[in-house]
């Protein structure tokens, strides 16, 4: 028998897919993933704001790559063969002038 009672919400990330897939990204917070978006967060970091919806996806190569800090650097590759997405406070859109700053501090307590 099919179970209707399976919720399925519109995928988070691309707004496109539903799906019954969900993941805490915050403490409390819930949000919707597809298997396209849980296959593309397998190659790239995914992060999501919380305050406007929007959707940052990097890859993990070019993010591990950039990073100059080697303890961050470590923290990062540790992660390269995990789905990481996380929910951010704010984002550029939300935040352009401390955007930087955030982003920088954020990175750090990623894992
Ligand atoms: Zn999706
Ligand atoms: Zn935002």
């Amino acid at each position: 028998m099919l179970d209707l009672e399976v919720k399925h919400e519109k995928c988070t990330i691309c707004k496109h897919d539903y799906t019954s897939i969900h993941t805490e990204v915050a403490p409390g917070v819930n949000i919707y993933v597809c298997t396209n978006c849980l296959e593309a967060a397998k190659h790239n970091f995914i992060w999501i704001c919380m305050s406007c919806g929007k959707v940052y996806l990097r890859p993990k190569k070019l993010v591990i790559e950039r990073l100059k800090d080697q303890e961050l650097k470590r923290a990062y590759m540790l992660c390269e063969d995990m789905q990481i997405i996380q929910g951010i406070d704010m984002c550029i859109a939300c935040d352009p002038e401390g955007i930087k700053n955030y982003m920088e501090t954020h990175k750090a307590a990623m894992c």
